[in-house]
């Protein structure tokens, strides 16, 4: 096992490394209107953000009775690639903020409730494919995905980390909820485009992260203080 300060850092992926809700909810916003389905653009980030097309699904189906066509999910990630390719961009600070981490030899991998495909997509067009390699998760992987623990302990357990050792990075009330469920630390992510609103952020707050913050630049010396403040616990 490793030792205490031995760390691995969890990326959720969509609003946290790149900065793809924005785009992905007015997607599905329109996908949802094409059947019917008449969501305001808060409603619809309370109810989907960090879920996975699947879970959209059931969702729609439980709430509004309306059941999607098979190919829903199929349709929304040809969309989504297509604005993708024109206009995601990774998360400001990112790149320096993974950089630090590595230098410091602080682990770093993606937990993400989408697709590989989607995640691989996201990586390749705004240059972050190389910093993971394979080190990549979806939930597709497991049983269930956020708000259950199974992604983060299986993404854990991929890298040879015990959940103690794990930070979560995460942006959604339901990876918050994930990282804790996995009994990890979990730091929220409030910088992404869809994060501003005050109700959203409340909601957020709530789920008492460990840390938050909205500015990547912040992100090593937030690792930095929770490594040490472990030191001290096992000191
Ligand atoms: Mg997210």
């Amino acid at each position: 096992m490793r030792t205490p300060t031995e760390l691995l850092v969890i990326f959720d992926c969509d609003g946290v490394l790149v900065d793809s809700e924005p785009i992905a909810l007015s997607v599905l916003g329109e996908m949802l209107k094409s059947q019917q389905v008449f969501l305001t653009e808060d409603e619809i980030a309370d109810r989907f953000l960090g879920r996975s097309l699947g879970a959209v699904a059931e969702i729609v189906e439980q709430e509004f009775g309306r059941h999607l066509p098979e190919d829903f999910p199929a349709l929304i990630r040809r969309r989504l690639f297509k604005r993708y390719e024109h206009e995601l961009r990774a998360m400001p600070g990112v790149f320096s903020a993974l950089e630090a981490l590595a230098l410091r030899g602080i682990a770093t991998c993606v937990a993400s409730s989408s697709q590989p495909e989607r995640i691989e997509k996201s990586l390749a067009v705004t240059g972050l494919s190389a910093t993971f390699g394979t080190r990549l998760y979806s939930a597709t992987m497991v049983k269930a995905g956020k708000p259950a623990p199974d992604l983060f302990l299986h993404a854990a357990r991929q890298c040879g980390y015990s959940p103690a050792n794990c930070i979560v990075i995460e942006d959604s009330p339901a990876g918050i909820i994930a990282a804790r469920a996995a009994g990890m630390r979990v730091f929220a992510f409030g910088g992404g485009g869809h994060a501003g609103a005050p109700a959203f952020r409340q909601k957020i707050a709530a789920l008492k992260p460990d840390a938050s913050f909205d500015a990547m630049t912040d992100l090593l010396q937030l690792v930095e203080g929770s490594r040490s403040s472990e030191d001290s616990l096992h000191g």
